[in-house]
C-alpha cells in the first residue's frame, strides 16, 4: 500500500485492511478436513490448525513471476504463523485464495472496502495483493523489497487467521513493527518487520480468533 497521508484519513487506512472492521470472536472455527477448511485438534501442540489456500497470479508481468514461490516460502517459514500452531498448506481445492492482481482488479475483489487502486486487502476468503506494491513496495518502506513482500503476505494472512490491527501502530519506536501494524502506510518510527512479534504469536496461538469464512463454508 502506498502512503496517502494527508489525502486519506483513518477510515481509508482501516478500509485498506478489511480484517480491522471485523469484530473479534471467541469461537474457534472447527470444520472437517475433507472440505479443505481450517481444522483444529483439541491439543494444538500435537496437531496444528491446518489452513489451506490456493494461489492465483492474475498478472503476467515477469516482475511478479516469483509470486507463488514467495507466498509459499513465506507461509512455510518458521518465523511466521507456524509459530502460533498454524500450518498453511497450498492446495488447489482450498477454501482461501491469495491473489496478486493489478489495482483495478484488487479494487473489485476488495469491495465494499475501498483500495483505490493502491491498497491490498483481506476480504472474506480472499487475500488480494496489489501488484504495484509487490513490484515497488512503497516510499515509506525502509526495508528491502523482498521483506515488503513477506510483510504483506504475513499481514493479510494474519487477518485471515483472525488477527486485527494493534491499537498502537508502533508501540516501541526503534524496535520492529508489529506485523499487524499497517506498515504499508507508515512505520511510525518502528523498524520494518515482515514477521509476527512474540506477543502476536502468543495471541494467535490461543486459537480463539474467528478465522475468515472460506469459500464453501
Ligand atoms: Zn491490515
Amino acid at each position: 500500500m502506498r502512503a496517502l497521508i494527508g489525502i486519506a484519513g483513518p477510515a481509508l487506512l482501516l478500509a485498506a485492511c478489511s480484517g480491522a472492521a471485523e469484530p473479534a470472536s471467541s469461537s474457534a472455527t472447527t470444520t472437517t478436513a475433507s472440505t479443505g477448511a481450517p481444522t483444529r485438534d483439541a491439543d494444538r501442540d500435537a496437531d496444528p490448525v491446518v489452513v489451506r489456500y490456493r494461489i492465483e497470479r492474475r498478472t503476467d508481468d515477469p516482475a511478479t513471476a516469483d509470486f507463488a514461490l514467495v507466498v509459499t516460502t513465506t507461509l512455510d517459514d518458521p518465523r511466521g504463523w507456524s509459530r502460533a500452531g498454524f500450518r498453511l498448506v497450498e492446495d488447489p481445492e482450498a477454501p482461501y485464495v491469495i491473489v496478486l492482481a493489478e489495482g483495478p482488479e484488487v479494487d473489485a475483489l476488495c469491495l465494499p472496502y475501498d483500495t483505490y487502486g493502491q491498497f491490498s486487502c483481506q476480504n472474506g476468503p480472499v487475500v488480494a495483493l496489489n501488484a504495484d506494491r509487490w513490484r515497488l513496495a512503497h516510499p515509506k518502506w525502509t526495508g528491502s523489497p523482498a521483506a515488503y513482500r513477506e510483510m504483506v503476505v504475513n499481514h493479510e494472512v494474519g487477518h485471515l487467521l483472525g488477527m486485527h490491527h494493534p491499537d498502537v501502530q508502533c508501540p516501541a519506536p526503534g524496535e520492529p513493527a508489529p506485523i499487524m501494524a499497517q506498515q504499508s502506510t507508515e512505520l511510525d518510527g518502528c523498524l520494518p518487520n515482515p514477521w509476527p512479534l512474540d506477543d502476536e504469536i502468543a495471541r494467535a496461538a490461543r486459537h480463539d480468533l474467528k478465522l475468515a469464512p472460506g469459500y464453501g463454508a
